[in-house]
């Protein structure tokens, strides 16, 4: 652990990215019938606070599904191996589903999970949204349906995005220079 907060540049600000979240959800609004519910999963513990504040904003009855994934460890890179803390979810039967997940990057994560749900939660309809998207980093043919920013390849911290389990907190994004 070589980081401190006072190296921290801000990428995003609160504001910012409580308004392009807003936008997001006005989005997803506009594509799902309001009277139809949709599940909800997210994905621990990076998703937590784009998650809290995306559903605040949704209009149709949600669902909410929660599960735990990670393919980093203590580092600035991608372990290439998935683990599942817990990935126990219901049938799902016949739902709108949608995963919500902070970041994609090589897409491994993403690629594990959609494939997870729609093998084993026999769902009408899996859907993907993000708040970032590492597009130049991608190693998996994943798309995702509903995506907040596009960012280049440095590594951020901040609305529940970690280094070392630390800066979730934060209202903001950060990265270290
Ligand atoms: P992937 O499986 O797509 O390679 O990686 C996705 C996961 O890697 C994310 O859920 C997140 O936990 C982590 N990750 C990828 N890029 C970043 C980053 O820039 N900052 C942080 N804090 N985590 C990242």
């Amino acid at each position: 652990m070589d980081k401190n907060i006072k190296d921290l540049k801000i990428l995003i600000d609160s504001n910012s990215l409580h308004k392009r979240i807003k936008e997001l959800a006005d989005k997803i609004n506009s594509k799902y019938n309001e009277n139809e519910p949709l599940t909800l999963i997210c994905v621990l513990r990076g998703a937590v606070m784009f998650y809290t504040e995306l559903v605040k904003h949704l209009k149709m009855p949600v669902k909410m599904e929660f599960v735990s994934l990670s393919s980093y460890g203590d580092n600035f890179k991608s372990s290439g191996k998935v683990k599942s803390f817990n990935l126990s979810l219901p049938t799902l039967k016949d739902e709108n589903v949608m995963i919500v997940e902070d970041i994609i990057d090589t897409g491994l994560t993403l690629d594990f999970l959609m494939k997870f749900v729609k093998l084993n939660c026999k769902a009408k309809d899996v859907k993907l949204a993000v708040l970032f998207d590492k597009k130049c980093a991608r190693k998996f043919d994943i798309e995702p349906d509903f995506i907040a920013y596009e960012i280049d390849d440095k590594f951020i911290v901040g609305f529940g995005l970690d280094y070392c389990g630390l800066y979730r907190n934060l209202d903001y994004i950060g990265y270290f220079e």
